[in-house]
């Protein structure tokens, strides 16, 4: 094999003399594929790495920006059929797992897909089936959720016939009723939920099962039922007086916005919590023109909502009460005038590994209100699924997503955890794969356990430097004038291409061709697909495990 004169921007290790005189290690290379932690800290179990490769490599193997875009977009519909949602509301944990933090900030995975996803939109693209074999058995989902829908995409695309019963008038959940169409419009979940449908999901809306269909009958006529009903009953504050006609839940709050309905929320509202709910709560205020303050019993480092949405909440002029917590009211005529509040001082962790508040006696003080918005937690109502469940607790399923009160019955999404739409959506595909694997008679598949990559592993010095881009956002007087407004304007697909080219790889080969141009002995092998991974001659191989020191992205073994 003649092997090209490459020129090289980098530093390569070939320019050394690496060939040159060595001792045999007795080792020889293998392809060995890594998981990166952008991947592994996916919760929807999204290819990441590939779908982010396949735009930064689209220029170098001759594909157009087209054609790349749509190929990551079926890579991205693999595992989840909202690439668009997610694009907009996931709180990106891939992007806290990304090695490329150390080097100069992550890769901005989350900016990425929500381009993947318009452009499928815009393209009108269609999914995939896994097979045109028909399934003969049925399965019931319950609730239209990101869990439910998800599941009965997985499934259809296996060929089962899936059914979806959900309990208002319109699917979506809580992408749906609960987040702040200014954060994920409505026409972007709809045509995504549209998608799903046209692919030959049934959706029966306005069927409530357990009140208007029992689980009786799903369990008589189907094969399968998964139950994705998540936590719509806003828990209450536990504080005297919380009755009255201003005091509302979160989910409430939200739930009413989002029917269109014009919530006379006064002048000052207060909303109780930390949570996504009470920051959505309040920027929703804030558009109807009312002072808001957040009151939350511990500080902002222990805020469970989106870090992001607690920034752009500060942005637009919401004051945060940290270490505070209600403590009562003060009333007239069954209306809130004011709201008692008592400091707190952090004290020892509880259960949750966050550090306790303590009340702090003699520091009561209070704020005025017009409105007070409760919005510390929510609840699923399991009224006729009580059979399935023991006392207070929720659904408790196995790894695979079976219940473990009932076989048959599967469940995920939030009335198992309170959680992110990605873990649901995770969630609902596992489920769907165990179902498939129980209905063919085989024991559920057993996740892969790909070794991890670090930094470690990686050749940083040979990644150049590039800043993350952002994407823009609407300025802050246009976000209160209009109550849906989107605030986050997203990345062009030519910036999210210039963003993908940041990703490393990390443990799969990019095609560098360090290790081919190092090898004196030809022992590394250049693909003939463009795009597939590198191989190696082991014949030719002398031991030297230079390949391996070279490879930037640590796709080599020696073993
Ligand atoms: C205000 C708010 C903001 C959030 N922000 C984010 C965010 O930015 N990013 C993020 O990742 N996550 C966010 N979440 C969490 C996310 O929305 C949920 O984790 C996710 O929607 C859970 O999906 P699910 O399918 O389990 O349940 P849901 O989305 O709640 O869907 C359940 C569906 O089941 C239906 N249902 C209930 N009971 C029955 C029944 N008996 N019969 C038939 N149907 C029934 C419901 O009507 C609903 O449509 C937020 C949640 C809230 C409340
Ligand atoms: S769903 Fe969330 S965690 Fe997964 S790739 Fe998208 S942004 Fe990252
Ligand atoms: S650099 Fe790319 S492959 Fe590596 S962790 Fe980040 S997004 Fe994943
Ligand atoms: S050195 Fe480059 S071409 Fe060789 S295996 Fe690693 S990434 Fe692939």
């Amino acid at each position: 094999m003649v092997k090209k004169v490459v020129k090289k921007k980098k530093k390569s290790f070939a320019s050394r003399g690496s060939g040159a005189a060595h001792v045999d290690s007795g080792k020889r290379p293998i392809q060995a594929p890594k998981l990166p932690g952008c991947m592994d800290s996916c919760p929807a179990g999204n290819q990441v790495r590939r779908f982010v490769t396949t735009l930064a490599q689209a220029e170098k193997f001759g594909k157009t920006q087209d054609q790349a875009l749509e190929e990551a977009w079926h890579i991205y519909t693999e595992t989840s059929p909202f690439p668009a949602v997610c694009g907009r509301i996931c709180p990106h944990p891939c992007e806290s797992g990304c090695n490329r933090i150390e080097l100069d900030g992550a890769v901005g995975v989350n900016k990425i897909e929500r381009t993947i996803g318009d452009y499928g939109l815009e393209k009108g693209l269609t999914f995939k089936k896994l097979t045109e074999e028909k399934r003969l058995e049925k399965i019931a989902v319950v609730g239209a959720g990101p869990a439910g829908l998800t599941c009965a995409y997985q499934l259809t695309r296996m060929g089962y016939s899936v059914t979806v019963f959900e309990a208002t008038e319109k699917p979506g959940g809580m992408l749906l009723w609960g987040i702040p169409r200014y954060r994920l419009p409505e026409d972007i979940l709809d045509r995504e939920i549209q998608r799903i449908l046209d692919f030959g999901v049934e959706l029966k809306c306005n069927t409530r099962i357990g009140t208007d269909i029992p689980l009786d009958d799903l369990r008589r006529d189907y094969q399968a039922v998964f139950l994705s009903i998540g936590a719509h009953k806003g828990k209450l504050l536990g504080v005297e007086g919380e009755d009255a006609e201003n005091v509302l839940s979160g989910v409430e709050f939200l739930n009413r916005i989002h029917h269109g309905e014009t919530i006379d929320v006064g002048d000052n509202v207060i909303v109780v919590g930390g949570g996504d709910t009470a920051i959505d709560a309040a920027r929703i205020c804030r558009r109807l023109g009312a002072t808001t303050s957040i009151v939350y019993r511990r500080t902002i480092n222990e805020m469970p909502a989106i870090d992001e949405e607690i920034e752009e909440a500060q942005k637009e002029g919401i004051k945060l009460e940290y270490l505070a917590a209600p403590a009562g009211f003060v009333k007239e005529n069954n209306r809130i005038t004011n709201m008692k509040c008592i400091r707190m001082e952090l004290g020892e962790p509880d259960e949750s590994g966050r550090r306790r508040p303590v009340p702090i006696d003699g520091s009561e003080f209070e704020i005025p209100a017009t409105t007070v918005i409760a919005a510390i937690s929510q609840e699923p109502d399991f009224t006729g699924f009580e059979s399935l469940i023991d006392g207070r607790d929720w659904f408790k399923i196995d790894d695979h997503g079976a219940l473990l009160k009932e076989e048959g019955i599967y469940a995920g999404g939030d009335a198992v955890n309170l959680a992110l739409a990605s873990t649901a959506i995770g969630q609902g595909r596992g489920a769907a794969i165990a179902i498939d694997f129980k209905l063919r008679g085989l024991e559920p598949p057993i996740p892969g356990d790909l070794p991890a990559i670090t930094t470690k592993r990686l050749r940083m010095d040979w990644y150049p430097k590039a800043d993350r881009l952002e994407a823009e956002s609407l300025a802050i007087e246009e976000r209160l004038a209009q109550m849906f407004a989107e605030v986050n304007k997203g990345l062009t697909p030519e910036q999210a291409v210039q963003e993908a080219k940041r990703c490393m790889s990390c443990g799969y080969c990019f095609g560098c061709e360090e290790c081919w141009i190092l090898c004196q002995e030809q022992a590394v092998i250049k693909p003939r697909v463009k795009g597939e991974a590198f191989m190696f001659d082991i014949n030719k191989c002398n031991g030297c495990d230079k390949c391996m020191e070279v490879c930037p992205c640590g796709y080599i073994d020696l073993i």
